[in-house]
């Protein structure tokens, strides 16, 4: 750090030639992001908000009173009207905050069955507590195997589970239904990972549901403790904004800590200061497009799930599965070496783990010329 500062202006020209070396959403280049540009509205409401700080929520009363607005809407669209929960920083705070709240709950080294297509935060989670998770094995269709779980717990005494509504890989939804019962059985936590699907699946227009897959997620299955659904993926909020909902208030002695010097004098979430631009976009995002305009969005997105899907078969470029979502996995023999290709003409793609694939995930930002033209060069690579 220099002695002394310079100029504003300078110190814009600076930023300014940083950030044009990041990639930008609109040029239709970024294929593997579960992030898009956020709504345009954000702009305006980050720079309302900007010092407002939710991890001293007397401070900011008003912002309070915004979050627990957002968490009851949000709880509304899960069909819980007592939902209890906190706008945090996103998918992987959220998930972790569920698992110290099973911790905290059940015993000191909970067990908990996860399937092999969680996601890799609760490794960070079980990195973090003493957790032991149980790695339940997927079927076909890549969901949970519910019979394994099922005999799991008959056998074993389990603390929790995780099931998940929209996969990261493929967007996948495990029966959600089936171990919101086996929970309910065996007094289980059930926790659903829906930190993409959360913002999907509520839109999903009909014809785009498919008659194999329970699309039941959500706080109508009484097994159902908690959720995980991120606004800052498809509820189309700026970063961070992550959502984690509780059933109910009754969840949240498990999580306080005591927090003396706050106004609030017991603190639940993990991060401490907290951003109250992520609630009051949340919120506002939310109220300006309604459900009307999500489910437009979202039906946009599996218009072109569906092109992409069609363009590259003529091509003979098989999907590992119908898209349940707006994300795609294109075989590929050599997904890695066929992404760094791709990189080198400007295109990001990402990779699948549990199957040889590349994966797309067609965001708002995506749009059929992109899709043209990146399979296109897709197609000449492997030719
Ligand atoms: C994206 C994602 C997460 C992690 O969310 P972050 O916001 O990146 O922390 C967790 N679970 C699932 C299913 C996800 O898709």
């Amino acid at each position: 750090m220099e002695e002394k500062g310079i100029s504003e202006r300078e110190v814009l020209e600076a930023l300014k030639k940083y950030r044009e070396m990041d990639l930008k959403y609109e040029n239709g280049r970024i294929l593997g992001s579960m992030c898009t540009k956020p709504h345009p509205i954000s702009k305006k409401i980050v720079e309302m908000f900007l010092e407002t700080n939710l991890g001293d929520p007397g401070l900011f009363k008003g912002t309070k009173k915004l979050e627990e607005e957002v968490i009851g809407m949000i709880g509304e669209l899960l069909h819980n009207k007592n939902a209890f929960g906190y706008i945090i920083t996103g998918g992987t705070e959220a998930n972790l905050t569920a698992m110290r709240a099973i911790k905290n709950m059940k015993n000191k080294n909970a067990k908990i069955i996860i399937p092999e297509t969680a996601h890799f935060s609760f490794d960070k989670a079980r990195d973090m507590m003493d957790l032991e998770f149980i790695k339940a094995p997927i079927t076909k269709d890549y969901t949970i195997d519910v019979d394994f779980v099922r005999d799991y717990v008959e056998d074993y005494k389990v603390d929790g589970i995780v099931g998940i509504a929209g996969s990261t890989e493929l967007g996948t939804i495990d029966n959600i239904e089936e171990l919101s019962k086996i929970a309910v059985e065996n007094d289980i936590y059930l926790h659903v990972d829906a930190a993409f699907g959360g913002f999907v699946i509520p839109f999903l227009d009909e014809r785009y549901k498919k008659k194999n897959i329970n699309y039941k997620f959500d706080f109508s299955l009484e097994g159902v403790c908690s959720i995980t659904i991120d606004p800052h993926k498809m509820g189309l909020s700026p970063i961070p904004a992550g959502g984690i909902l509780f059933r109910d208030k009754s969840f949240k002695k498990y999580l306080n800590i005591e927090a003396p010097y706050l106004t609030e004098t017991q603190q639940a979430t993990i991060v401490g200061t907290r951003a109250g631009f992520s609630v009051a976009c949340t919120w506002g995002i939310m109220k300006l497009l309604g459900k009307e305009g999500y489910k437009k969005i979202v039906s946009e997105c599996m218009e072109n799930t569906i092109y992409l899907t069609k363009k590259a078969k003529e091509y003979g470029i098989e999907s590992v599965i119908e898209p349940v979502m707006n994300i795609v996995a294109l075989k590929d023999e050599n997904p890695k070496e066929t992404c760094s290709k791709l990189k080198k003409h400007g295109w990001y793609v990402s990779i699948c783990k549990c199957v040889n694939a590349l994966r797309i995930v067609v965001m708002p930002h995506v749009k059929k010329e992109h899709i043209d033209e990146f399979i296109e060069v897709l197609v000449s690579l492997k030719s």
